[in-house]
């Protein structure tokens, strides 16, 4: 059973996930925190949310192998990234290096949902870059080149631009892969887009820190402006109140053992869910 969780764990939060779903299994669960009917819900609460997290990634995971198993045309530049067409190019990609499989494999569930969504909303996929990225041509708001969703850019119909701009853009897309295969790794597949999120209220446009390490220029970012915009000090209040909000009773335990100088807990609750901040 603990390998089952060990996997529903990993597949769900990544490394995080690991570690929120191990240890209240495992010898580092003490005795009080299994007595405390408070932790017990927020514990199956937490299964609960990994398991439907895993599952979600298994779908995305078994999505992009059955996609995987045809292989893609490559795109032609200049035409694919630019027009919303079905390429019928009848060259076919070489074989990636061990680096872009790795990342394939780690972004495969997040790129599944992906390819899941341009299945719907989609005009036909294509390869290009190396190491490839998948490219689907959905529709989006006009003025918004695309997203890369792991190892897929959704990339609405956009003006023509010539080889030199898509080659660059394919090389800022393919950061973009590597930041989910990271982020995917540690945080499982919901971390990216949070980050992402977080990043994007505290530093706007091209002051993103996903974004300039894919390459604002070559992602076609203006450069950031001076002096800087971030951070801004409403979203950094936010998060911090967000912060606060979800740490409340951590917080009530420290200050309650600040003033009593040492740690005390009711006796059917551990400290954590304790009531009373004195
Ligand atoms: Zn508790
Ligand atoms: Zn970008």
């Amino acid at each position: 059973m603990r390998v089952v969780w060990t996997v529903v764990g990993f597949l769900g939060g990544g490394i995080v996930g690991l570690v929120l779903v191990l240890p209240r299994l495992r010898f580092l669960r003490p005795r009080r925190v299994l007595a405390c009917d408070l932790c017990q819900r927020r514990h199956r609460r937490l299964l609960v949310a990994m398991v439907l997290l895993a599952a979600l990634s298994v779908t995305g995971f078994g999505l992009r192998a059955s996609q995987k198993a045809r292989e893609l045309p490559a795109c032609v530049a200049d035409v694919s990234i630019s027009e919303g067409r079905r390429v019928i190019d009848p060259q076919v990609p070489r074989r990636g290096s061990l680096r872009s499989t790795v990342r394939s494999v780690l972004t495969a569930p997040v790129s599944g949902l992906a390819l899941a969504f341009a299945e719907v909303r989609g005009r036909g996929l294509c390869s290009v870059g190396d190491p490839p990225i998948t490219l689907a041509f959905v529709p989006q708001s006009k003025d918004h080149p695309g997203s890369m969703v792991g190892e897929v850019f959704l990339s609405s119909p956009t003006p023509r631009i010539n080889p030199v701009r898509a080659a660059m853009l394919a090389r800022h897309e393919s950061r973009h892969v590597d930041q989910w295969a990271v982020c995917s790794t540690i945080g499982g597949i919901g971390l990216l887009p949070v980050a992402y999120l977080v990043d994007s209220t505290v530093y706007p446009g091209s002051e993103n820190h996903f974004e300039q390490s894919a390459g604002l220029d070559a992602g076609g970012y203006a450069p950031p402006p001076h002096p800087p915009v971030g951070p801004r000090p409403w979203a950094v209040a936010f998060w911090v109140a967000v912060v606060l909000v979800i740490g409340r009773r951590r917080i009530r335990w420290a200050v309650r053992t600040l003033v009593r100088r040492h740690s005390t807990h009711a006796p059917d609750r551990c400290p954590v869910h304790t009531p009373g901040w004195t």
